[in-house]
């Protein structure tokens, strides 16, 4: 058979990047899992080949001669044997497919990944069982925290073990042998695939993946080994960051059922809003509002900004809506060491009210303005 363009079936373009491959592949691989598509034969074919097209094309060598020679690099000559480059001309079917996945992204928790994209999660610590939760905590920071950098202590109500069993969920401690599995935590079924018969696995729906059950429960938790905390986290937060961006707090999530390990908490960074300055990237902008006569003389301004008050020149004659830059004034980049700008806009208030004497003042000062030019300013006009 004709295999498809890998580009395609990933449906990336030809000069797609190793991450931008893995997201792809990740993407599909997830929608079309046969855990999440149980007897669907299409989603099975679907999941088998973008398998088979990501393990070529993340592969520098593979993918070069992919680009070279097609599809036919990766074809056998009479349906069995090896092509040209060997590799995976003997079918690549649906059991290689599964075993690959798990060994790019670590088998089921990616399922109750809350941030699709995280990409190659490590391999989760301690025993077996399955993951907990990641939880998801919002916290909020003023833009001096922004600029510093800040350690914040989280409250996060989350499942921990229980102290009564220890996790175990039994009374006793004693657990017994999941019959459906024999213990094994995961089941095989035969499935006909269009590569012929294949073996497949997945979690055992009885014992979860424990691969044992429990007989005599714990009365505090019900013998689910886990029971509602509260707890408080300590996140240090780094410098430069903005709204959405999340730091991810390893084993701070709930424990999983029956002593599985803990799932993460992912901080997300909320932007206070602040009264003085905006935020643009990594500048900031703010007002100075100066009257008539500073516009016109000139003033020297004391103005705020996150790191102090400086003095801020401004030159007679400035017009309103004018914008003066303060270099380095503004925030840090996240992880790099530029520093952002203060953006100061400054803006001419007319007077809404005026005294007796700034009236005449103002009077006096229409008058001159409305004066026709006088010979001598006339005449410099002219050689000038
Ligand atoms: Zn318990
Ligand atoms: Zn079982």
């Amino acid at each position: 058979m004709a295999k498809r363009d890998f580009y395609e079936v990933l449906g990336v373009d030809k000069n797609a990047n190793e991450e931008e491959l893995k997201k792809a592949y990740r993407k599909l691989a997830l929608k079309y899992h046969p855990d999440k598509n149980p007897g669907d034969k299409s989603a099975e074919e679907k999941f088998r080949e973008a398998t088979e097209a990501y393990e070529i094309l993340k592969d520098p060598k593979k993918r070069s001669q992919f680009d070279q020679f097609g599809t036919a690099a990766f074809e056998s000559p009479s349906g069995g044997g090896y092509g040209p480059f060997g590799g995976f001309s003997q079918g690549f079917d649906l059991s290689d497919a599964l075993r690959a996945f798990m060994n790019d992204f670590g088998g089921d928790s990616v399922f109750s990944d809350l941030f699709g994209m995280g990409g190659g999660r490590r391999s989760r610590r301690g025993g077996g069982g399955t993951r907990g939760n990641d939880l998801q905590v919002h916290i909020p920071l003023t833009l001096a925290e922004i600029n510093g950098g800040v350690t914040k202590t989280i409250k996060v109500k989350r499942k921990d073990r229980c102290p009564e069993c220890k996790g175990s969920g039994s009374k006793s401690g004693r657990k017994a042998t999941c019959t459906k599995c024999n213990g094994r935590g995961r089941v095989q079924r035969v499935a006909n695939s269009f590569f012929g018969q294949v073996i497949q696995e997945s979690v055992c729906p009885v014992c979860r993946g424990e691969g044992s059950t429990v007989s005599d429960p714990c009365g505090q938790c019900e013998g689910s080994g886990r029971v509602q905390t509260e707890t408080t986290v300590s996140a240090e937060i780094p410098a430069g960051v903005s709204e959405g961006n999340y730091l991810t707090v390893e084993g701070k999530g709930d424990v999983g059922p029956n002593g599985g390990p803990e799932g993460d908490l992912i901080v997300v960074i909320k932007e206070t809003p602040d009264s003085l300055f905006e935020r643009h990237g990594i500048d900031l902008v703010c007002n100075v509002d100066i009257t008539f006569a500073e516009a016109a003389l000139g003033v020297s301004k004391t103005i705020d900004t996150l790191d102090g008050k400086v003095s801020l020149k401004i030159p007679g004659g400035t017009q309103s809506e004018k914008i003066f830059r303060l270099r380095g004034k503004g925030l840090p980049e996240l992880h790099g060491g530029q520093h952002g700008d203060l953006l100061a806009h400054v803006r001419v208030k007319t007077p809404e009210r005026l005294s007796k004497e700034q009236r005449e003042l103002f009077e006096k000062l229409a008058e001159l303005d409305n004066k026709p030019e006088g010979i001598f300013d006339r005449a410099k006009g002219f050689f000038g």
